[in-house]
């Protein structure tokens, strides 16, 4: 419970979102945007209703957002954001003065939003989950559902399971459907920070870079947190994901009197192809499969709306925002058409006793700690030397789609640049889409081909 990105999520309580309203409205049209800003104003209402009906301490405060421009360019695009938000029924309001103390062009206030401890608030809902009869497995991965007469037919790594329907609450579908040409996978960067002057943002705040830096204070035990977040990449796209966390103290130290890290931790996230998340029935599947994906950096809220959308659609068929979310909507995804498959290159046959390690070793040249990828033999290899000086060597194709995997030194993971499964350094599936681990090629020889 909380493995995947709600782990190293920021929580900020959002009715606005990664897409701007104005883009909504020009891509989708008034209407949806207006349907939107009523489903985001729903999404903090449930949240809220949640917190006080089953008295879940989770820290959750109301708070206002600001958004600032930092530059001439920046503020053009605040002006129509704006313009788009108030469209589509969301207040926002220019003010003289930037709360975080960061120079900047334009200032703008978002009333009624929220902050909340994010783990505490699943546990709390889990905890009433269970109450109510239901029923948590965990370490448990589904790898497949076929349709059984009306019902499912689930298997999963731990045996088979029937019922009548299945969401794929997974961040990413798992397995090769259509949802992994819609959305794209994204890593950002985050840190809770100590500031000597013990002078703590009591605000939400963004500035409007084009990958955008976020901002809100916690406390913890009595101790208050500076959380900072930005530095967002493509996942695989970065080979030094430290200079990220460095890029993001320095930047944040140029208007921060900064004590000490605390902490600091990265994520990942889904990029939908048209700027919604993708919520409903799962295309190419048994019409009782649903999904929930393509969350941006928004998934507080469009998770809470995919619970709402989906509960409403098995309980009732139906949903106010069934079409909105619908996963089998038509929109453009051109932004993603160099998103294809790489060509199926497995490693066949391949033995990697002791003498080929040291061999393999020598040609890498590899630090304790360090991974890359390696050719050897006309074949591409995933190798981690670990802090002992143990050498870990894996096939260095995704089991699900087949592109090549890129080292990720901050997580310690093999992470697809395609679809964003993740691999620990023994092959295990850390994220989905793929549901099959790498084979581990230095502690077994195989004989058959690896697919
Ligand atoms: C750094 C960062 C900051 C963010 N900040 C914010 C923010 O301030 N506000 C906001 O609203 N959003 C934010 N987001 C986005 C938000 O955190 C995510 O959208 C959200 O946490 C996704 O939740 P999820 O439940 O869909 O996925 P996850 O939390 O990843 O959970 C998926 C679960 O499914 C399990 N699973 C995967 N495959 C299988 C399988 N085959 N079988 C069974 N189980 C499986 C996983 O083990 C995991 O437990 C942020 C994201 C990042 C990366």
């Amino acid at each position: 419970m909380g493995f995947g990105t709600t782990g190293g999520t920021t929580a900020h309580l959002n009715n606005f979102f990664d897409t701007s309203y104005d883009k909504v409205i020009n891509d989708f049209g008034l209407d949806k945007a207006r349907l939107l800003a009523d489903a985001a104003r729903d999404a903090l209402e449930i949240i809220r209703h949640n917190v006080s009906a089953y008295d879940i301490e989770c820290d959750h405060e109301p708070r206002s957002a600001y958004l600032f421009s930092l530059d001439d360019e920046q503020e053009k695009e605040l002006d129509s954001l704006v313009e788009g938000s108030r469209k589509a029924g969301i207040e926002m309001h220019e003010v003289a003065e930037n709360p975080f103390g960061i120079p900047c062009t334009k200032v703008v206030e978002i009333p009624g939003q929220a902050q909340f401890h994010p783990l505490k608030y699943v546990k709390g809902l889990l905890t009433e989950f269970i109450h109510s009869g239901g029923m948590i497995i965990e370490g448990c991965r589904v790898t497949e559902a076929v349709k059984e007469g009306e019902g499912l037919k689930i298997s999963t790594t731990r045996g088979t399971l029937h019922g009548k329907h299945l969401i794929y609450a997974t961040h990413i579908p798992p397995g090769r459907n259509i949802m992994h040409f819609r959305n794209a996978p994204y890593r950002s960067y985050a840190m809770a920070l100590k500031l000597r002057n013990g002078a703590y943002p009591r605000t939400l705040g963004y500035d409007m870079l084009e990958a955008y830096h976020y901002y809100r204070t916690h406390e913890v035990d009595g101790e208050e947190y500076f959380i900072v977040g930005g530095e967002d990449h493509k996942t695989g796209d970065v080979e030094n994901s430290d200079e990220c966390f460095q890029r993001l103290e320095e930047y944040v130290s140029r208007y921060f009197d900064i004590e000490r890290v605390a902490y600091k931790w990265s994520s990942q996230y889904y990029e939908p192809a048209d700027g919604l998340p993708y919520i409903g029935p799962l295309p190419g599947n048994p019409s009782n499969v649903y999904c929930a994906t393509g969350y941006s950096g928004n998934g507080m809220i469009f998770g809470t709306l995919a619970a709402k959308t989906l509960s409403g659609l098995i309980a009732d068929g139906d949903s106010p925002y069934k079409e909105l979310f619908s996963p089998s909507r038509v929109k453009p995804v051109a932004a993603f058409s160099q998103m294809v498959k790489e060509n199926v290159d497995v490693i066949k046959h391949l033995v990697v006793d002791s003498f080929t390690v040291e061999k393999l070793n020598a040609l890498a040249d590899l630090e304790r700690d360090e991974g890359k990828v390696v050719s050897y033999d006309g074949n591409q290899l995933a190798m981690y030397k670990d802090v002992h000086g143990k050498t870990h060597i894996l096939e260095s194709k995704c089991t699900h789609l087949y592109c090549t995997l890129v080292w990720n030194h901050e997580e310690k993971s093999w992470d697809c640049p395609c679809h964003g499964s993740r691999f620990g350094i023994d092959g295990d599936v850390l994220t989905a889409p793929a549901v099959k681990g790498l084979k581990n090629l230095a502690a077994k020889q195989e004989d058959e081909p690896l697919d």
